[in-house]
C-alpha cells in the first residue's frame, strides 16, 4: 500500500502523450490497478465496488473468461480468410439466443464500427439515405455513429445535424411532453417518427433506417414507453426502411425480464448491434440481420475485417454466454435489480431530491431534481453525491441531457449485499447534502 501515491508525474505524460480531449473520472483521478468481478481495486489498496462498468458483464476478469481467452491465444489468433470452429460455433450460439429472422453474423471490434457497418447495409438495403435516430442519443465515435449521435452532434465542438439524419423525440415519460399518466405515451412519441417520415416523402426522399436502444443510455436512463417500438417499426417498416436495434449498452440479459431489449417491446427487429457486454470488455462487437439485409450488401464489393471474428474473439464471447448461462445472471439481473429499484423507491419518499427512479433489471437510472414540480435539473449536487459514493468505496456515473440521471449498470455478478451497502451510504450521503 502507497498511501502516499502521487499521480502529479502520470498525469504530465498523459497530459504530454494522450490526445486531451478525453475525460478523466472523478475530481481526483483514480488508479486501477485490479478488478475482479464486481470489484475494482487501486495502487493504494482500496476496494471499490463497480455500480457502472457493463462491458465487463460478467465481472472483472472473470476466471472462466480469462481462461478461455489466454488458451485461445496461445493457441492460435488469425483472422477469418481461413476455416475454423470457433467462428461458426460463436455464430450458431448466437444467433440462437435471437429470433429466428435474425441469422446472419458479421463480427465487428467496437459498437461504433457495428453501428457505421448497419447503417451502411440499410442504406443498401433500403436504396436510401436518410436515417431517423433518438435526440440525445449516442451511437459512437466513428465518422457515420458520430452522425447518428445527437449527444455529439449538438454539443460543444459538434459539427451539427447532418442533412440526411432526422431527429425525433426522446420518448421521456418524466421530462418528455407526454407522461407516465399518459397510457397513450408510446403511440404519441412514435407519431413523432411518422412525421419525419411524412416529411421525407413529401420531398420525394425516403428511409434507410431508423436506430434506436432499446433503452435510452445516455439519453438517461429511459425504458421504452409500452407500444412505442411496435408503432415505430411499422411505420419504418412501411416505409421501405430497416430497424435497427443498438443493444450495445443492455442485451445480454441485462434488463432481466429478457436477453435483449428489443423483446420488452415485443419487436423484431431487422438489424441488432452488440457490443460492450459481449466480450466481457474485450473488443468484440457484431452486427446481425436477416438474410434479406444480408443479401443486398452482398453487392460484389467485399467486407474484410482484419480482427473482426478471430479465433481469441470467438472464444472469449463463447465463454461470456457459457457464463451468462451457467451462473443464471439474467435471472439474477431481474430479481437483484428489482430490489435494488425497490430500494432507491423506498430512498424516495424520503429524499424530495430523488424525482424519479427507472429501469429494467441491472439498467437503472434516478433522476435526480430540486424541486418535483418544475424539474428543475440537481446539478451540481448529483456530482456530490457521485464523488461522495466514490469515497466511500462505489464507483456511480451520471447520465442524460442535463447530466442529472445517476446511472446503474453495474456488472451482472452485483449482488444483494452490495445492493444494501450501496443504498445505505446513498440514503446517508444524501441526508447530509
Ligand atoms: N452504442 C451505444 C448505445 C453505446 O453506448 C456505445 C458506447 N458508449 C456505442 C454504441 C459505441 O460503442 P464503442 O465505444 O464500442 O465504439
Amino acid at each position: 500500500i502507497n498511501e502516499s501515491a502521487d499521480y502529479t508525474a502520470l498525469l504530465a505524460e498523459r497530459k504530454a502523450h494522450i490526445g486531451r480531449n478525453l475525460s478523466i473520472s472523478y475530481k481526483e483521478p483514480l488508479k486501477i490497478v485490479r478488478g475482479a468481478l464486481q470489484y475494482l481495486y487501486d495502487d493504494k489498496g482500496r476496494t471499490f465496488i463497480d455500480c457502472v462498468n457493463n462491458p465487463c458483464h460478467v465481472g472483472h476478469c472473470h476466471p472462466v473468461v480469462v481462461k478461455a481467452l489466454q488458451q485461445q491465444a496461445a493457441r492460435l489468433n488469425t483472422n477469418t480468410r481461413y476455416l475454423h470452429d470457433n467462428l461458426v460455433d460463436y455464430a450458431n450460439q448466437l444467433i440462437a439466443t435471437l429470433p429466428p429472422s435474425l441469422e446472419v453474423c458479421f463480427f465487428t471490434n467496437s459498437g461504433s464500427e457495428a453501428n457505421d457497418l448497419a447503417i451502411r447495409m440499410s442504406r443498401h438495403y433500403a436504396k436510401q439515405k436518410d436515417v431517423i435516430v433518438l435526440d440525445h442519443a449516442y451511437h459512437g465515435t466513428s465518422t457515420v455513429a458520430m452522425e447518428l449521435s445527437p449527444y455529439k452532434f449538438d454539443s460543444k465542438g459538434g459539427s451539427g445535424k447532418p442533412e440526411h439524419t432526422h431527429k425525433a423525440l426522446n420518448p421521456d415519460m418524466y421530462r418528455g411532453p407526454y407522461r407516465a399518466d399518459d397510457p397513450e405515451a408510446g403511440e404519441k412519441y412514435a407519431a413523432d417518427v411518422d412525421r419525419i417520415i411524412a416529411g421525407l416523402k413529401e420531398q420525394g426522399r425516403g428511409v434507410a433506417a431508423f436506430i434506436c436502444e432499446t433503452l435510452l443510455g445516455v439519453g438517461g436512463q429511459i425504458p421504452l414507453p409500452p407500444g412505442y417500438l411496435k408503432a415505430v417499426y411499422a411505420a419504418v417498416k412501411a416505409a421501405g426502411g430497416v430497424c435497427i436495434a443498438d443493444e450495445v449498452q443492455v442485451g445480454f440479459g441485462r434488463v432481466g425480464d429478457a436477453f435483449w431489449g428489443f423483446e420488452l417491446q415485443d419487436v423484431t427487429p431487422d438489424i441488432v448491434v452488440l457490443g460492450k457486454p459481449i466480450g466481457n470488455g474485450h473488443p468484440l462487437a457484431a452486427v446481425v440481420t436477416t438474410r434479406a439485409v444480408a443479401d443486398a450488401f452482398n453487392n460484389g464489393l467485399e467486407y474484410f475485417n482484419t480482427f473482426g471474428g478471430n479465433p481469441v474473439s470467438m472464444a472469449t464471447g463463447l465463454a461470456v454466454l457459457q457464463v451468462i448461462k451457467e451462473e443464471g445472471l439474467q435471472e439474477h439481473a431481474r430479481v437483484t435489480g428489482n430490489y435494488f429499484m425497490e430500494g432507491l423507491r423506498r430512498l424516495k419518499e424520503k429524499h424530495a431530491i430523488i424525482g424519479d427512479v427507472r429501469g429494467h433489471g441491472f439498467f437503472i437510472g434516478a433522476e435526480l431534481v430540486r424541486d418535483r414540480t418544475s424539474l428543475e435539473p440537481a446539478v451540481p449536487e448529483i456530482d456530490v453525491v457521485v464523488e461522495a459514493m466514490k469515497q466511500r468505496g462505489f464507483l456511480l456515473s451520471t447520465d442524460g441531457p442535463l447530466h442529472n440521471v445517476l446511472k446503474i449498470k453495474p456488472p451482472m455478478v452485483f449482488n444483494k449485499a452490495n445492493t444494501d451497502a450501496l443504498l445505505t451510504h446513498l440514503d446517508e450521503v444524501l441526508s447530509s447534502l
